[in-house]
């Protein structure tokens, strides 16, 4: 979509230059209210490439919609050329029940492309794979830890795709995770489409962080930069150091059930034995330390303050490289 033609988005047209709100509207609340999911649409005069911007996939990961929403506030989307499409809640059902799923239990992330008929997160996924997807020339989409567990700003890329390690960069978040495709994946379904995608994760469900969202809103401006399409009035973001590339990772487990005391904070870099946590029973007997099984950076922590055994508590690296930045770069 890199022409300067009128686009034809569900139905409704919009020309070069112009900005509108569409609301993709496919099924009703058993009250029969309307469910409309709001597409905000900004279009350049000048030709270029179209971006979709997607958060709340998961109706529980309230930074994402948080960035995209100060996004669309801060008229970041207002290109210079090109389009920017943006979706702020795309499981509308889940966000009304501050749930990660639909009410029937379905993983919208788990049942792409989806199907015409199947269930109502299969059909969400059909109609949106379907009608909006095939505009996009990139996609960023944004999310967090599941439950508790906060995940330190973080661009998730499959491994060895040079475009995507090169978008991740530029996104500049403190960390590029590689984390291979996953079947029936948002993800999965964009890179069959040959569409890049950068996977934004940051935070945990249920929480809003202004440190997260500023990362997820820097790394947005800086890929439209880089696209040529920022806006003139909006300031891009100083890159100070490049992402740790994180190829390897482990999860560190509770070795017993009890209250989880975390002792270290996320983005950390630890050594082999370093001390992370204890975990204590409730009656003040039992104490048991958590230490690094091996040295590498902590990049997500798990806030709930009661642990089974073999919950995971901690995401660490085990193999990582930080790339030395050219001089000549700014
Ligand atoms: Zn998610």
């Amino acid at each position: 979509m890199s022409n300067n033609q009128d686009l034809i988005l569900l139905n409704q047209r919009i020309s070069p230059g112009e900005c509108k709100t569409i609301n993709f509207s496919f099924a009703k609340l058993y009250t029969s209210t309307n469910v409309e999911i709001p597409i905000i649409v900004e279009r350049a005069k000048a030709p270029g490439p179209t971006v979709l911007l997607t958060a709340g996939i998961h109706g529980d990961e309230i930074n994402g919609v948080e960035i995209v929403r100060q996004v669309i506030a801060n008229k970041i989307n207002k290109p210079k050329r090109g389009t920017v499409i943006c979706i702020p809640i795309l499981n509308i059902f889940g966000f009304l029940n501050a749930s990660r799923v639909f009410p029937d239990g379905r993983d919208l992330n788990r049942v792409f492309p989806g199907t015409k008929t199947g269930s109502l997160a299969s059909r969400v996924a059909y109609h949106f794979t379907k009608e909006i997807l095939p505009f996009a020339d990139y996609c960023l989409d944004f999310h967090t830890g599941g439950a508790q567990r906060f995940n330190a700003s973080q661009i998730r890329i499959a491994p060895e795709q040079e475009e995507l390690k090169t978008l991740a960069n530029v996104f500049n978040a403190p960390f590029t995770v590689y984390s291979s495709n996953i079947s029936k994946t948002y993800r999965h379904t964009c890179d069959k489409m040959g569409i890049p995608t950068l996977l934004f994760e940051g935070g945990k469900s249920l929480d809003s962080n202004k440190y997260i969202v500023k990362d997820g809103v820097d790394g947005v401006k800086r890929v439209l930069s880089h696209l040529g399409m920022l806006s003139d009035d909006i300031v891009v973001p100083v890159v100070k150091t490049a992402p740790v590339l994180i190829s390897k990772s482990r999860w560190v487990r509770a070795q017993k059930s009890g209250l989880l005391h975390v002792k270290i904070d996320c983005n950390k870099h630890v050594q082999k034995g370093e001390f992370l946590a204890t975990i204590t029973d409730p009656y003040g007997k039992m104490r048991i330390k958590v230490t690094a099984p091996n040295e590498g950076y902590i990049i997500n922590v798990n806030h709930a303050p009661i642990v089974n055994q073999g919950d995971a508590i901690f995401h660490l690296s085990t193999e990582s490289s930080t790339e030395t930045r050219n001089e000549d770069d700014n």
